[in-house]
């Protein structure tokens, strides 16, 4: 019989060789691998998408400020 141990994260038991001690504030819990690297993919997803979304921001507000520009050139025309 293959040991299993209970994984916190998916709450089913897995077999102990795909578990890990995962540091958690409670302390200690045993984790799966499968769930450890799906969130630390699913962290480093959400930076890329915050470094995207400033990006378009500061790309934005440097168009408006363009734009703002622009119309006064023409206003003193
Ligand atoms: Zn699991």
């Amino acid at each position: 019989m293959t040991e299993t141990l209970f994984c916190y994260c998916c709450r089913v038991h897995h077999e102990k060789t795909l578990m890990r001690l995962f540091p958690t504030r409670q302390g200690h819990r045993w984790r799966c691998l499968r769930s450890i690297e799906a969130a630390s993919r699913t962290r480093r997803e959400r930076d890329d998408f915050g470094r995207q979304q400033s990006e378009i921001n500061r790309e934005s507000a440097r168009r408006a400020a363009e734009n703002s520009h622009h119309l006064r050139q023409v206003q003193h025309l």
